[in-house]
């Protein structure tokens, strides 16, 4: 009898396990306690899929011999609970893809706290200049189950992988695993403790065969101790980014690149770069090749995205900064005056590593969001401080504030769901306001 398969979550992850589910012969049922996206319920209709939507059927639920659950959904869920009671594992949509790769495709993935997308899609590039066979997916773009629903098989698939995603792997093997980095985010998932975190991200290995790859950030405080924790039958390579990185050149192996030609700004990307570099080496692409694909990389929007440069001043886009890692970052890639546009939900931040980046670069601080009392407390020691509540408004204020040979960034260092639906709407207002002042 075929087997059933039940989703936790009508998404883009469920929606496309659960088609994949259908594809490999499963009876597919779908359950989402929200709305759903018309979207996605579109697509399952049209599949012929059962779903049902504003709560969980719990007979239903318990029919299912395997479910895969969304990584947006928490353990402690009632329908997981349920689920995990009666004996029937639960697993995420990268598992349930995974049983379904053809076992001679190469699969990479890569997880951190920051710079997931970025290196993701740096490494896709480069392979794909080089003439391999890739896609790229996951945790950005398509998942990894809608990879496999809508291209022939590849010979690689690199993969963006979250800590939610991680925690529901059993016997998913990346062959490469890519660790960035480890700093404090979504901790209320992993009650508050970075060691949990950490754990989850080490997950990645836990699969792994001797003669795999497993790519780590060098961190004495944080991955350290977690690998000792999740030991990995893999062979390590470990980044140390005081060393490897000169100036605008990285230093991969015995080989240097020159990052400076391209578009790879501020030193968190040198940092990715040498993850992907190391990647695309391990695969096999020559030196020459990476080269030529690190000149003609774009990044993607809402990363330090270069907006405008008018008036003798520099128009930055880094709506995606949604943690105060990647605001450090953004703020140590400022070479002159800087006229800084941050706040929005404050998720419990510590704001206080910023001072030392900042130097005396940032004379101006404008504060959008609703509550802004906790960054204007912290920075009180900026020359200014403005405060407004829409992208327009931001936009006006550093117009009339910034000078010659100043930047204006955006990089918040808060989500964005105080004023806007997303960070690629903050980002996308921002630079719709950009553009009609700064033309
Ligand atoms: P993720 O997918 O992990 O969220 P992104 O590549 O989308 O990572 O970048 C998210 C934010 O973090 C951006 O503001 C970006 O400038 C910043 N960032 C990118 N790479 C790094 C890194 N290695 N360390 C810290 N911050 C980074």
């Amino acid at each position: 009898m075929a087997q059933h398969l039940v989703v936790l979550g009508a998404g883009e992850s469920g929606a496309s396990a659960a088609r994949l589910g259908q594809r490999e012969g499963y009876t597919v049922f779908v359950s989402d306690a929200g709305r759903g996206s018309e979207q996605y319920l579109q697509e399952l209709a049209t599949a012929g899929i059962a779903v049902e939507i504003g709560g969980h059927t719990e007979a239903e639920l318990l029919r299912a011999d395997v479910a895969v659950k969304s990584p947006g959904i928490p353990e402690t869920a009632p329908p997981v609970v349920a689920l995990r009671e009666a004996g029937i594992p639960v697993i995420s949509e990268i598992e349930f893809a995974a049983r379904f790769v053809h076992p001679d495709a190469t699969v990479v993935g890569i997880t951190g706290s920051n710079g997931k997308t970025t290196t993701t899609l740096l490494t896709h590039h480069l392979l794909h200049m080089a003439g391999e066979r890739v896609v790229a997916g996951g945790n950005l773009g398509d998942s990894f189950a809608r990879l496999l629903l809508d291209h022939a098989p590849q010979d690689i698939y690199v993969l963006e992988l979250s800590s939610f995603q991680l925690d529901g792997i059993v016997r998913f093997r990346p062959q490469i695993a890519a660790v960035l980095n480890i700093t404090p985010d979504h901790l209320d998932r992993y009650n508050y403790s970075l060691d949990a975190y950490a754990d989850s991200k080490l997950r990645i290995a836990h699969n792994q065969h001797p003669g795999d790859h497993l790519i780590v950030l060098q961190d004495a405080k944080t991955i350290a101790p977690a690998r000792r924790r999740n030991p990995t039958r893999a062979a390590v390579t470990e980044i140390t980014p005081a060393t490897a990185i000169q100036g605008s050149t990285i230093q991969v192996g015995a080989q240097t690149f020159a990052l400076g030609t391209g578009q790879l700004r501020g030193r968190h990307n040198a940092m990715n770069a040498l993850f992907a570099v190391q990647i695309a080496l391990q695969l096999g692409v020559s030196a020459e090749e990476i080269q030529l694909a690190l000149d003609s990389f774009r990044p993607a929007p809402h990363r330090m995205e270069l907006i405008a440069t008018s008036d003798g001043r520099t128009w930055i886009n880094d709506s995606k900064a949604t943690n105060v890692d990647s605001t450090y970052f953004a703020l140590e890639a400022m070479t002159g005056p800087t006229v800084w546009i941050a706040g929005g939900t404050d998720k419990g931040n510590d704001y206080s590593p910023l001072h030392k980046v900042m130097g005396d670069k940032v004379h101006t601080l404008i504060c959008l969001g609703l509550d802004n009392e906790k960054l204007k407390e912290t920075f009180e020691w900026v020359s200014r401080i403005e405060e407004c509540q829409s992208a327009a408004d931001a936009v006006q204020l550093a117009d009339r504030y910034a000078g010659v040979g100043d930047t204006v960034l955006l990089s918040p260092a808060c989500a964005s769901f105080d004023l806007f639906k997303n960070y690629v709407d903050r980002g996308d207002q921002f630079r719709a306001s950009v553009q009609q002042t700064a033309g």
